[in-house]
């Protein structure tokens, strides 16, 4: 039973999903999590899932609206609304806005409104989850937990691309990078679990799941990473291209009949994993598919670890010094076979791998899967964005609101 006014909610409002979490703080699995899907659709459902279990009921026609008085209606039932301390918002696009999570007050929703255009598909549900909770739970405070926050920290070399400055003056066309909330707690536990000096260190973080991006991390923020002004740029992910020379989107802009429309649901719908593969964008399957002698996804696998050897590496020249390269996500934490393909591609780094630890580490046990004597090591280490998100929210809740406008 959880302590009087102590517990958070996290919420990820998508364009048709809602998904939640109540935590205590003070622990790091969620006390109730779920989510609500097909928004908007006849078929929509939501479900709870605790200690005990899962189970889904249906939601028909429900919007985010509905979805939240579902989630509320499970806290009543359980007693908990009372303990409810603030509520904790997952926004992706924060642009040069937020350089902290923040207090929603007006501004800041203006602010997180103002950087619409940046992530059309992502910004504009969360603020609509954000105004139902303000709607729903207004005596309590929300807090803005941003994507982009953590990457604030880049340097303009590392955040400019070679174009002419008015479009980062104008358009505010830069780097800004995403999964930030993800690196920030992996690197923070890879400086604990590692023993690392928390004001000296280099780390490299691999955040694989469906969208994936690597990060330096110099003694706790963020010098480079692999995406970009949007989640497209960088590694290669489920559907998402990632890196694509500038001139072959014009190429078959020019001569293969693609317009805007096209070219966005071919890079980031179309490609990928699944683009390579020709068979799915799932990377458990395609590892059940190459043991069974599938060319296609073979090859999709040895791109994506090679994309990701040639990042890591990169991104260590971002660094002063290289301690660890961090595995985390759906890929990261469950795929020996990625970590190991990885592995085996940065030993000019000085990485060996320990076979037996990186089969050993997996389904959420973090541990060290290079040799006693690699130096860099490898870890791995499973992310828990919606603690995060808690912790930032619980703590700012606590502190109040900043009198000025610096998030
Ligand atoms: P995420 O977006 O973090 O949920 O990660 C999703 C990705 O993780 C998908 O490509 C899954 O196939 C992959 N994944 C999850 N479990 C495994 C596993 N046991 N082996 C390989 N890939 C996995």
């Amino acid at each position: 039973m959880p302590p009087d006014a102590s517990l958070i909610l996290v919420l990820n409002s998508g364009s048709s999903s809602l998904k939640f979490a109540v935590q205590d703080t003070a622990q790091r699995t969620p006390l109730l999590s779920g989510l609500a899907e097909r928004l908007g659709n006849t078929q929509s459902t939501i479900n709870f899932k605790d200690a005990q279990g899962k189970r889904t009921e249906p939601l028909p026609g429900g919007d985010h609206a509905a979805a939240l008085d579902a989630v509320l209606a499970e806290l009543a039932g359980r007693s908990w609304l009372g303990a409810l301390a603030a509520v904790g918002h997952r926004v992706v696009h924060g642009a040069e806005r937020f350089t902290s999570s923040a207090l929603i007050t007006p501004t800041v929703i203006a602010d997180i409104e103002a950087c619409n255009e940046l992530a059309p598909l992502h910004n504009p549900p969360a603020l609509v989850g954000i105004r139902i909770a303000l709607a729903r739970l207004p005596d309590i405070p929300h807090v803005a937990v941003l994507d982009t926050a953590f990457h604030q920290t880049m340097a303009p070399e590392a955040y400019l691309y070679a174009v002419p400055m008015a479009l980062y003056r104008e358009h505010g066309v830069r780097r800004y990078g995403f999964h930030g909330t993800s690196h920030r707690f992996v690197a923070l536990e890879a400086v604990a679990q590692l023993g690392l000096d928390s004001a000296d260190h280099g780390l490299v973080t691999a955040h694989l799941g469906n969208g994936a991006s690597a990060t330096a991390v110099q003694d706790g923020r963020s010098v480079d990473t692999s995406m970009g002004l949007t989640p497209l740029e960088g590694l290669v992910m489920g559907t998402r291209s990632g890196d694509i020379d500038a001139g072959a989107v014009l190429h078959l802009m020019r001569t293969a009949g693609y317009d805007t429309v096209g070219m966005d649901a071919l890079l980031n719908k179309q490609s990928g994993l699944l683009g390579l593969s020709e068979l799915s964008n799932d990377c458990r399957e395609l590892e059940a598919a190459a043991a069974a002698g599938h060319a296609g996804a073979k090859l999709a696998l040895e791109v994506f670890a090679h994309r990701l050897a040639r990042y890591i590496g990169g991104l260590a020249m971002s660094l002063r010094r290289l301690d660890a390269v961090v595995f985390t996500g759906g890929i990261g934490e469950n795929s020996p076979l990625v970590r190991a393909m990885t592995v085996a591609r940065l030993r000019p780094l000085g990485l060996v791998l320990d076979e037996a630890a990186n089969e050993r580490f997996i389904r959420g046990a973090d541990g060290v899967i290079t040799t006693a004597g690699s130096t860099p090591c490898a870890a791995v280490i499973a992310t828990n964005e919606e603690w995060m998100i808690a912790r930032d929210t619980a703590e700012l809740a606590h502190r109040g609101p900043t009198p000025s406008k610096a998030h």
